[in-house]
């Protein structure tokens, strides 16, 4: 870590053109990292912009700086144009390029020093020239606060920045529940309080700040929705393009749906599958060591953490049902030896 902070740190003595970028579907660490990081270096002279594969939900725009992002969906000959340019290109959140999507390509090609700081499982090695992996730290926030930490730089973390990395920290954690939260992470959200971050205020404008028709469909989802296998501690919640349509649909309105399914007595496994842009999403949510994550690789291209994953599936909402079913007795098992 001091070692790397060190470069790092070198590499920012003159003022530089850099991009900071986080996976697609970015959620509150993404944005939370990318814009505190961004506020951090743009004290330091340098030119920096936060540029996202996709947009985001409404709940996030809040954040201080919100107003510079620029998605690479709506404005690619911009972000490609930004991105050629630029010295360094920071990867937050996620560790295989392809979570950046159709922004790879200019990434990848671009001969900008890249330095990786992120908490997934397996950092692609060949991603950037700088890695910062904990796959222990609760979020990429956290860990860019280590890094700020490592530089010697906590004396430049003013209200804005503890606000945004605030929000990493507190969505990664499911609000400080996680098992991934430790002393540690509560010492480092004591000092973004006391640099300035609010932390009431910050946790109802992401928590409390619901539409109607999101509330409705959450109610949706809970009361028609539900599949629930009691015997194998699992349940899936799903949504077709058509039933979200129905509820008005907006970006981040099924954020966190899938907590519901696993909050249920008994249940370690929880499933949420939705029709999205075209493409099927699942959520995938565990307790103890149900390996969810390796679920996520293994039938749906995608990943994440031990006990809380995502990926896509190639066929309909139903026939997804039906993958996830046999995934269920096929893992009676193990997520019968639980012990919840
Ligand atoms: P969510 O269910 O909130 O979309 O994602 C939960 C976690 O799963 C994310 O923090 C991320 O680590 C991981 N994840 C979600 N979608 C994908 C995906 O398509 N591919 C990979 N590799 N990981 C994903
Ligand atoms: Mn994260």
């Amino acid at each position: 870590m001091k070692e790397n902070a060190l470069k790092l740190k070198n590499l920012l003595t003159t003022p530089k053109k850099i991009v900071i970028t986080t996976h697609r579907g970015p959620d509150g660490d993404a944005m939370g990292s990318s814009l505190g990081l961004m506020h951090l270096l743009k004290q330091f002279r340098h030119n920096v912009h936060v540029i996202t594969p996709n947009s985001y939900a409404d709940f996030l725009h809040w954040m201080p700086g919100n107003e510079d992002v620029i998605v690479f969906e709506d404005n690619e000959e911009e972000a490609n144009q930004i991105t050629e340019n630029a010295d360094l290109i920071f990867l937050l959140d996620f560790s295989h390029i392809s979570r950046i999507a159709d922004f790879a390509d200019t990434v990848s090609n671009s001969n900008a020093t890249k330095i990786l700081i992120d908490h997934h499982q397996d950092p692609d090695k060949e991603i950037a020239d700088i890695i910062f992996s904990d796959t222990t730290a609760c979020s990429t926030a956290k860990l860019l606060y280590e890094v700020i930490d490592a530089m010697d730089l906590t004396n430049h973390i003013n209200k804005e920045i503890a606000e945004c990395l605030y929000v990493g920290i507190m969505t990664d954690t499911g609000s400080f529940k996680y098992a991934s939260t430790t002393a540690k992470t509560h010492h480092i959200v004591a000092e973004l309080i006391a640099a300035g971050a609010e932390n009431t205020k910050i946790h109802d404008l992401i928590y409390d700040n619901s539409s109607a028709n999101r509330m409705k469909l959450l109610g949706y989802c809970l009361n028609k929705k539900l599949l629930l296998y009691q015997e194998n501690n699992s349940a899936v919640i799903s949504l077709t393009a058509e039933e979200l349509e129905q509820f008005n649909f907006k970006k981040g309105d099924t954020e966190g749906v899938v907590n519901y399914a696993l909050a249920i007595k008994g249940i370690v496994f929880a499933v949420f599958i939705a029709e999205k842009d075209g493409m099927v999403k699942l959520s995938l949510r565990s307790k103890g060591n149900f390996k969810v994550n390796e679920i996520a690789n293994k039938y749906f291209s995608g990943g994440g953490h031990m006990n809380a994953s995502g990926g896509i599936s190639e066929v309909s909402v139903n026939d997804t049902i039906k993958i996830v079913e046999k995934i269920i007795i096929d893992n009676k098992i193990e997520l019968n030896n639980q012990n919840n």
